[in-house]
């Protein structure tokens, strides 16, 4: 994975900044040259996986992460690597699952992003997990014979829902936090697609400010400024504010 550029940087928070989150991740992971259809499609851990990367091949594997308590609403902050999340990616995963629960032989896709914008209007999360469950099954048969979704009883889809969640477990990255103010212990769960847009919005809107002092400094155009080195580019501008 290529780290984003300046330029690209500033391209996918215009193009994503009017976007829905889901529609964002699969902005960021256009830079790679992948088409949104195929990307799309990607189970969800994979594409937080390939998020990850492009977010350590960018701004580095250390994670400075900032929380509230739920308990108190204090501050937390917590850090760790990109190693430390990471799983490592299975060719396997990307197949149609299969689910033998007693009698019922269940076939069913991983969940990617446009399953999720299927459900997006979905009313309260355990409607929005039933749709998702019912959007992702390929086929349900019971003692050989083809069943339809609305014979499929409930303990089977429970069933097939904690598959989906061991088969892709880069979908689910959590921390066990524990607050310091009032010792209150809980699991926070951290969607890399949020934090990594929070990080290009703080990046690009820095880099605007950078390319306006320096415009005015030297004249440059915005596509000059974006194509000199990080390096050069900061020692322009303590010229320019000296
Ligand atoms: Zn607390």
């Amino acid at each position: 994975m290529r780290a984003l550029s300046s330029a690209d940087i500033l391209r996918v928070w215009e193009g994503g900044a009017s976007q829905h989150p889901l529609d964002r991740a699969l902005t960021l992971l256009t830079v790679t040259g992948e088409r949104r259809t195929d990307l799309a499609r990607l189970p969800i851990g994979e594409r937080d996986r390939r998020l990850w990367e492009l977010r350590e091949a960018t701004f580095g594997s250390a994670v400075e992460a900032l929380t509230q308590c739920p308990a108190c609403g204090g501050r937390i902050e917590f850090q760790f690597s990109v190693s430390d999340v990471r799983v490592p990616c299975c060719d396997a995963r990307m197949a149609e699952p299969e689910l033998i629960d007693e009698d019922w032989c269940i076939r069913f896709r991983l969940p990617g992003s446009r399953d999720l914008a299927a459900i997006a209007t979905a009313s309260g999360p355990s409607r929005a997990e039933a749709e998702l469950a019912a959007q992702c099954l390929v086929s349900a048969g019971r003692n050989g014979s083809e069943s339809s979704t609305a014979e499929v009883p409930h303990d089977v889809w429970e069933a097939m829902q904690r598959k989906m969640s061991e088969l892709d477990p880069q979908a689910e990255v959590s921390f066990a936090l524990s607050c310091p103010i009032c010792r209150h212990e809980w699991h926070a769960l951290f969607d890399i697609a949020e934090f990594l847009w929070t990080e290009i919005t703080t990046f690009a809107r820095r880099l605007l400010r950078e390319v306006d002092l320096l415009a005015r400094a030297y004249g440059w155009s915005e596509r000059e400024i974006l194509t000199l080195s990080p390096a050069r580019r900061q020692g322009y501008l303590e010229l320019a504010s000296a």
